[in-house]
């Protein structure tokens, strides 16, 4: 994997994997650490551009994507959570899980490419602050990021959390703290993708706690990777209103479409 550079080498696209020559728009100060200047030191320019005309609308509380159809109509909520009336929730999805979004997650994920994350990071950033960012949604920010907890065998195997790494990033471009060790994991689970949607609840029940008290004044924007039913997050949620969280609002870079 071409993650880890050297800086005397031309940058590797995270995208398409092209060495690139460095380029950056005549305004941007070549040390500024913002979500701009992180996207464009990371993709080759035809990546970027891509990047930039991705457009996405989801649905406010699960953040399924609405297709053009339901936009065309001015529908806010996907039909599911129409019918349900249950419009409590709160979420924020990047992308869907599709290419190349899946591959980015999946480097992360699975092939230690842990350069990733702040990529990812400075993405969603940017996008939370666009036209279908988190105003358009009518959601403020958050007080503080937290991210949606690994268990500890796995972070150990794995070197990292992913949610938390792209939870710290967040934090970096957008100035609002990241808290850890509040909501935990407490057992390991199954893997996720084999089970049906019953057992993956019976799965993860009571598998998330928060260990301490929630400052009540806090809105917790709750970061994960990917959001596949939301039944991880519904949990973390849960757990983190009972603690005390005034609000929470769930973020994924990416969600599983229907
Ligand atoms: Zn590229
Ligand atoms: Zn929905």
């Amino acid at each position: 994997m071409g993650y880890f550079k050297l800086s005397l080498l031309p940058p590797q696209c995270v995208c398409c994997g092209k060495t690139f020559l460095a380029h950056r728009s005549p305004g941007l100060k070549p040390k500024l650490k913002c979500d701009e200047a992180k996207l464009q030191e990371s993709l080759c320019v035809y990546c970027l551009q891509g990047l930039q005309r991705y457009r996405r609308v989801a649905c406010k509380t699960c953040g399924l994507g609405l297709g053009p159809r339901l936009q065309q109509f001015g529908w806010t909520h996907c039909r599911h959570c129409r019918q349900a009336e249950d419009l409590q929730l709160k979420t924020w999805v990047c992308a869907d899980y599709e290419p190349p979004f899946d591959q980015w997650i999946s480097s992360l994920k699975y092939g230690g490419a842990y350069e990733i994350a702040p990529f990812l990071a400075a993405w969603m950033s940017l996008r939370m602050r666009g036209p279908n960012g988190i105003q358009a949604h009518g959601l403020p920010w958050p007080d503080v990021w937290m991210a949606v907890p690994s268990h500890a065998s796995k972070v150990k195997q794995r070197g990292y959390n992913q949610a938390a790494l792209i939870a710290k990033s967040l934090s970096g471009l957008t100035g609002i703290p990241y808290v850890k060790g509040v909501l935990i994991k407490t057992s390991e689970t199954f893997s996720q993708a084999e089970l049906s949607r019953e057992q993956r609840m019976l799965n993860l029940a009571s598998a998330f706690v928060c260990r301490k008290q929630v400052n009540q004044n806090w809105v917790v924007g709750l970061v994960d990777d990917v959001m596949t039913t939301g039944s991880t997050l519904d949990l973390c949620t849960e757990a983190l209103l009972k603690a005390g969280a005034k609000d929470v609002i769930r973020f994924a870079v990416c969600r599983t479409p229907e």
